[in-house]
């Protein structure tokens, strides 16, 4: 037995007890509500990427342990998406490593780049493995708030430049971000650079939803900027681009000197994973680009049914310009904590939502906000919206 004197979780991660959505889906499956909560789309990815993965499996290939850094094909497919696309150019050999998802090059980037007290900057709210993740490097985590503001969710330059202080190491930058829907601006994304190469600071940018962006939004990766192609760690994934989230394929790309030093953590973390699916992502990456503006139309398309829905609904809807996610307010509705509310949401409405107040650490400013996820079939959200209709009665 251990001493009863001593908790068993670490200090480090005492304060993260099971994530909202462990809470908020158990409670979507008690009750029989839609759960709008937890982001994965609930129709799986091109049937003929699934069949490639069907095929590597089937002929052998990725069923023992692929190579450390990931397959040579899918390092190439990588290095070329970063070119078509951004003009990047990576070497596939030294400056492309594949991950186990997002998450897992999350977690390398931070435990790899971090020392024990350096000061963390995050845009709250934060993903939630983040926050995390920064504790298990032994970091400080600084969170600048995302305010809203016409409309959206919007970065406050000064207050950024504010909080970098000597002991700053990376900034932690996500865009399209999670969960407010917010895709930076140009405009926004010279000024972290300029910062990040003033105060000569690394920058981890999580790109997940880089092809998730709509109408006039576009996604400019901060490794574009002057300077910083040198200090960025930028991480991909499948998941979200591919609507395979289970399969937990992501990548980083940076230097040479980057690239190693995210490998050294994550070589002890999982080593390798997704031998088959490595094979499959590869083709997908090489989809003829119908494949990701049709996937983007149908994402709008949903985006704008619950938009229309949840304001009908009485809510007040944030704009979301990328992501699976719309972030609404619900003091319209006479509501005031987002928490209380979606505790209370299934068994009001049968519909599950998550208390964006969870992603902060200034709880309070995110406490009338909740988040939808719009990456479900329409007849879903058409029934979400019928439930909610009754909200305001
Ligand atoms: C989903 C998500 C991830 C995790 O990606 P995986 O590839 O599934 O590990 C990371 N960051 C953000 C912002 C996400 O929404």
């Amino acid at each position: 037995m251990t001493s009863s004197a001593r908790p068993l979780l670490n200090r480090r991660l005492a304060e993260f007890g099971t994530t909202i959505f462990a809470e908020m889906s158990a409670l979507a499956l008690k009750t029989g509500s839609i759960n709008l909560g937890q982001g994965f789309p609930d129709t799986d990815g091109p049937e003929e990427v699934r069949e490639a993965a069907v095929r590597a499996l089937r002929d052998g290939r990725g069923n023992q342990y692929p190579p450390g850094p990931g397959i040579p094909e899918l390092r190439t497919a990588i290095a070329a998406h970063q070119q078509r696309r951004y003009g990047l150019s990576y070497d596939p050999d030294t400056e492309v490593l594949v991950t186990a998802g997002a998450t897992e090059a999350i977690a390398a980037a931070l435990l790899a780049l971090v020392e024990p007290g350096d000061e963390v900057i995050a845009l709250e709210p934060y993903y939630d493995s983040y926050a995390a993740c920064i504790a298990m490097a032994g970091g400080q985590r600084v969170p600048v708030t995302l305010r809203p503001g016409e409309g959206r969710f919007r970065l406050d330059l000064d207050e950024l430049r504010d909080a970098v202080t000597d002991r700053t190491r990376l900034l932690l930058i996500n865009t399209p971000h999670n969960p407010t829907g917010t895709v930076l601006t140009r405009e926004e994304l010279a000024s972290i650079a300029e910062l990040a190469v003033e105060r000569d600071l690394l920058v981890v940018t999580d790109e997940v939803y880089e092809h998730l962006v709509f109408d006039d939004a576009e996604h400019v990766p901060l490794a574009t900027f002057p300077g910083m192609r040198d200090r960025t760690v930028s991480i991909g994934s499948a998941g979200k681009t591919f609507s395979f989230t289970g399969w937990k394929v992501g990548w980083v790309t940076g230097t040479p000197a980057l690239v190693t030093a995210v490998r050294s953590a994550k070589q002890f973390l999982t080593y390798v994973s997704a031998g088959p699916f490595q094979y499959a992502v590869a083709e997908a990456l090489a989809l003829p680009e119908s494949y990701f503006t049709a996937f983007r139309e149908d994402l709008r398309a949903k985006r704008d049914t619950l938009a229309a829905g949840l304001t009908e609904a009485g809510f007040s809807v944030f704009h979301t310009a990328g992501t699976y996610f719309l972030t609404a307010d619900i003091r319209p509705l006479g509501e005031t904590d987002g928490i209380t509310f979606c505790r209370a949401l299934p068994d009001r409405a049968g519909v599950v939502a998550i208390p964006t107040a969870v992603f902060y650490d200034h709880r309070e400013q995110g406490a009338p906000f909740v988040r939808f996820a719009f990456c479900k079939k329409e007849p879903v959200l058409s029934e979400a919206i019928t439930r909610l209709q009754g909200l305001r009665t």
